[in-house]
C-alpha cells in the first residue's frame, strides 16, 4: 500500500468542487459530480480495469477480477462523490500537517476557525499521524472523498498483488449521497455483488451496523381564511392550529433531548399560511414497530387540537423512508462478522457502532445487498473544522483488502 499515492488522490479529489444541490431535480445535483466521476473513470482505465464505466447519472462502477477460480462471492466496495450542500465545497484549500504533535490547530484562512483538542477529543488519538484539514473557509470533503481514494487505492493493491486470493471486487461510486439519492440509480443485478462496504464511516476500526429505521409524517391543517376585519367567529387560523398541535408533541421525545438508543419525533419543517399548513415531522427509532406508534402520538394530538379549534381539519400522513440496516444484516451475518474478522487480522478490535440517521448502506441492506458502514479517518463532517487522517484512511485500505480475503476464503456459494 502506497501512503503518498492515497494522499496525492485525495488531495486531488478534494479541489473538485462536488457540492450537492437539493434545490435541483437533475442527476447528479451538479456537474462537478460528473467531472469527478470523469477523472476516476480516467484512473480505473490507467489501472487496465476493462469494464470501467460512468453511466448516464453519473455512476461509475469498474470491476478488480478475481484469481480464483470457481464463483466466489463478489464484494463490493462503494463511496460517493457528493460532498454536503452546509458548507460549501467550492475552493478547497487542503492543508497537509505531517506528523502531528497535538495542540489545537489554527486554520489559516480564517484564524477564527480552531480545530481544538477540548472541541474533538478524537485528535489526541492521532498525535504523529499525517492530518489534512481545510484552509477554515470551506469543507474539506473527506465525507466522503476519504472513502474514493482509500478504494482507489485498495484496487490499486490488489491489481499489484496477484498473490493475494479474492473473488471479484465491484467498485461503485454514487452522487448525490448527501441530498438522500445516493442509491436512486444504483442496479443491484448490474452490480451482482454478494455483499457490499461503504468507507463513509468516521475514525478508524468502526463498523456501522446498525441505523435508525425512518417514517416522514406530513401533516396538513386545513383553517379557514377570510379577512381580519370581518374574521371574528369566521375565521380559523392553521398557523395557530400548526402551533398548538407542535407544542401538543412530547418534548421528550425530540433530538435535542434524546441520544443513544432512543428514538425521536423532529418537526423541522412549516409551511403555509392562515388557511393552511403543512408541517413535516421525522419519525425515527431503531425498533421499526415503534414508528408506528410515534406516528399514533402525531395522531392523538392532531384529534385534541382538531376539538380545541372547531372547524379545522388535520390529516396526518406517513411514508416509508428507511429501515434499521440490522434486519437486512441478520439475512447475511457474514457481512460484519467478515469484517470483524478483518480487523482480528491486523490485530485490531473492531467497535461495531450504531448511526443515529441512515446511510446509503441502509437502503442497500433494505434494497437486499447487505451494506455495514466502514471508517474511513473523516472527522468533524460538513463542517469548516473538518479533518482527516491519512493514518486512518491508509488502516481502512488495509481493512478493506482483508475483507476481501476473508471473502474469497469462503468455500460457500455465492
Ligand atoms: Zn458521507
Amino acid at each position: 500500500m502506497n501512503r503518498q499515492r492515497l494522499l496525492n488522490r485525495f488531495l486531488q479529489y478534494v479541489r473538485i468542487d462536488t457540492t450537492a444541490n437539493e434545490q435541483t431535480s437533475n442527476y447528479p445535483s451538479t456537474p462537478g459530480q460528473l467531472e469527478l466521476g470523469r477523472l476516476l473513470l480516467e484512473q480505473l482505465r490507467e489501472l487496465g480495469l476493462a469494464d470501467a464505466g460512468q453511466n448516464a447519472h453519473g455512476i461509475v462502477t469498474a470491476t478488480v477480477p478475481g484469481n480464483l477460480p470457481g464463483a466466489p462471492p463478489v464484494v463490493a466496495f462503494n463511496a460517493h462523490v457528493d460532498t454536503s450542500p452546509e458548507t460549501t465545497g467550492a475552493g478547497v484549500q487542503p492543508q497537509v500537517i505531517e506528523n502531528y504533535s497535538g495542540g489545537d490547530l489554527v486554520l489559516p484562512g480564517d484564524p477564527g476557525k480552531v480545530i481544538s483538542v477540548a472541541g474533538c477529543p478524537e485528535l489526541a488519538a492521532c498525535l504523529g499521524h499525517t492530518l489534512i484539514t481545510t484552509d477554515g473557509t470551506t469543507l474539506l470533503g473527506a465525507d466522503d472523498k476519504a472513502g474514493l481514494a482509500i478504494i482507489m487505492e485498495l484496487a490499486q493493491h490488489l491489481l499489484e498483488h496477484p498473490e493475494i486470493p479474492h473473488g471479484p471486487v465491484r467498485l461503485l461510486f454514487t452522487c448525490d449521497e448527501e441530498i438522500g439519492r445516493g442509491t436512486q440509480h444504483v442496479d443491484l443485478e448490474q452490480l451482482g455483488a454478494t455483499v457490499c462496504y461503504t468507507f463513509d464511516g468516521g475514525g478508524a476500526n468502526q463498523i456501522d451496523h446498525e441505523t435508525f429505521s425512518a417514517d416522514l409524517a406530513v401533516v396538513t391543517v386545513k383553517g379557514v381564511n377570510i379577512h381580519p376585519s370581518i374574521a371574528k367567529d369566521r375565521m380559523i387560523n392553521a398557523v395557530r392550529v400548526a402551533a398548538n398541535l407542535v407544542d401538543r408533541l412530547p418534548r421528550d421525545l425530540a433530538p435535542e433531548r434524546t441520544s443513544g438508543r432512543a428514538g425521536f419525533l423532529h418537526p423541522y419543517t412549516v409551511e403555509g399560511g392562515v388557511a393552511q399548513v403543512v408541517l413535516r415531522i421525522l419519525l425515527r427509532d431503531f425498533e421499526t414497530s415503534r414508528l408506528a406508534e410515534h406516528a399514533e402520538v402525531i395522531r392523538r394530538a392532531a384529534t385534541a387540537t382538531e376539538r380545541d379549534f372547531p372547524g379545522c381539519t388535520i390529516s396526518v400522513e406517513t411514508r416509508k423512508q428507511y429501515r434499521n440496516m440490522a434486519e437486512g444484516l441478520a439475512r447475511e451475518p457474514r457481512a460484519v462478522q467478515y469484517a470483524i474478522e478483518a480487523h482480528q487480522q491486523l490485530g485490531r478490535t473492531a467497535e461495531l457502532t450504531i448511526v443515529r440517521g441512515g446511510t446509503d448502506g441502509s437502503q442497500l441492506t433494505e434494497k437486499g445487498l447487505p451494506t455495514p458502514n466502514l471508517s474511513s479517518g473523516q472527522h468533524n463532517i460538513h463542517s469548516p473544522l473538518e479533518w482527516a487522517s491519512l493514518d486512518e484512511m491508509f488502516a481502512a485500505c488495509e481493512v478493506g483488502v482483508e475483507i476481501v480475503r476473508r471473502w474469497g476464503a469462503d468455500s460457500r456459494s455465492p
